[in-house]
């Protein structure tokens, strides 16, 4: 049963060139809870132009249905003009539309009455009310965009004030905000503007009391981590499990270095792990066993807990592949998505690939490594013009033609060329081949001499 779908062409409000647009008039948010999320985003029935980019609406009347909700909501644009006679023969024929589509027996009495809503935004916070989004929760989040667009409209040296006048409204759901409106524009391929709201959201962290408490938990986090794995490498190459049971007892009362311990060696804490700690209390003195069996506890929840974690990002990765697979326009799906390819994503399409050349199926693993090619290639295109060029000098084919690049362009760069090796340099850590290690190394050493000099 597919919704109401049409298209037809408009004229651009600001060009006047013709558009091609997609119209919908029945959104069943049931059969299609894309259409909702589109409608909640105030996508639906927009289209932007693609001579002058200007976002026009395309007036029509529309049906706005959740069965499971009971919620039916109609919507006739105004700006149409249309007699009453008129809205309601509109509003009657998408109500036939959807009520031939429903299955037998489920039309109800709350379907012989739609809701009105005068306008689109109205249509969206009846929706968003039936989610349980209160038109207080609507406005505070209303606040926090308006408080991030002056963010974005001030200058670098009145930043500081706006934050301190606004530091109470400072928390995390306003930094949520501004990652959601980063993502945004980085998904309608505005990557600059994008670059410059993460870079205020960077100053907002470190201005506000909020964003200063936060910054001083990750140094504490760090602090814990590398000492615990500092700890980890003092056991040495030989260690084995009564080791790590050791150092689990030196951290007991410390949640925080439990944590650690176990997300830095999850796989320390097996089976055999647990089997030997359980002798390990019935051989210890009466008066620690208590402590001992709440230690073993709390062990195993922390590496139920890592387990979790890296299944659902597994999990989510898997899903967001199915359904890359399945979009009939894969690079504009792909534009929308593309913070969520991260490294995990990129290791669950490897291993789909490997698994389909195993299988034998050629159709399949050509398929996947197309897909593969085509998000390499967006997450390149949308890289900062300096990663994209240390990217390039890495894949140089030989040391002479990368340095050839270097001494080419190294200068145009500048300063923030060398900004992006330090950046580079972490990732590359521990993943990376020797040979590309040291390609790394020799470029970034010529890079700093061409820029010093
Ligand atoms: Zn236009």
């Amino acid at each position: 049963m597919p919704p109401k779908v049409m298209q037809t062409t408009i004229q651009c409000s600001q060009c006047r060139q013709p558009v091609r647009a997609t119209v919908q008039s029945l959104v069943d948010a049931a059969q299609d809870p894309q259409a909702k999320v589109t409608l909640l985003a105030g996508r639906l029935n927009m289209t932007q132009c693609p001579n002058c980019g200007t976002p026009n609406s395309i007036l029509t009347p529309l049906l706005y249905h959740d069965g499971g909700k009971e919620l039916l909501i109609s919507y006739v644009p105004m700006e149409l003009g249309l007699s009453k006679d008129a809205q309601e023969k509109a509003i009657g024929d998408l109500m036939r539309e959807l009520t031939s589509n429903l299955p037998q027996g489920t039309f109800k009495a709350y379907m012989l009455q739609p809701r009105q809503a005068l306008t689109m935004q109205g249509l969206v916070e009846q929706v968003l009310q039936s989610d349980g989004v209160t038109p207080e929760m609507l406005e505070a989040q209303r606040a926090r965009v308006r408080l991030v667009e002056m963010m974005i409209n001030a200058s670098p040296e009145t930043l500081p004030e706006l934050v301190k006048q606004h530091d109470a409204e400072i928390d995390s759901s306003f930094l949520n905000t501004m990652t959601m409106i980063i993502q945004q524009f980085a998904g309608e391929g505005r990557v600059q503007v994008a670059e410059r709201v993460a870079e205020i959201q960077n100053r907002v962290v470190e201005l506000s009391t909020f964003g200063k408490e936060l910054l001083e938990q990750s140094r504490m986090q760090e602090t814990v981590v590398a000492e615990v794995a500092e700890a980890i490498n003092a056991l040495g190459h030989g260690a084995n499990r009564t080791d790590f049971r050791n150092l689990a007892i030196k951290f007991a009362s410390d949640d925080q270095r439990l944590q650690a311990l176990v997300g830095l060696v999850r796989p320390a804490f097996d089976y055999t792990f647990f089997q030997e700690f359980t002798t390990f209390i019935a051989q210890s003195p009466a008066a620690e066993r208590d402590a001992l069996t709440a230690l073993r506890e709390k062990l195993t929840q922390l590496t139920a807990m890592v387990d979790q974690q890296a299944q659902m990002e597994l999990q989510e990765a898997v899903s967001l592949l199915r359904e890359l697979m399945s979009s009939p326009n894969p690079d504009e799906f792909i534009q929308e998505n593309l913070p969520l390819f991260d490294t995990t994503f990129m290791q669950v399409l490897s291993l789909n690939v490997q698994e389909a050349q195993k299988r034998g199926d050629l159709a399949a693993s050509a398929r996947l490594k197309e897909i593969y090619n085509r998000v390499i290639s967006a997450l390149q295109t949308n890289m900062p013009p300096e990663l994209r060029f240390i990217n390039d000098l890495l894949g140089a084919p030989s040391d002479a033609e990368a340095n050839a690049l270097l001494d080419q362009h190294a200068q145009t760069f500048g300063p923030s060329l060398l900004a992006a090796f330090d950046a580079v340099e972490g990732q590359l850590a521990g993943q990376a081949s020797p040979a590309l290690i040291e390609r790394f190394d020799m470029v970034r050493q010529r890079a700093a001499q061409l820029i010093s000099n």
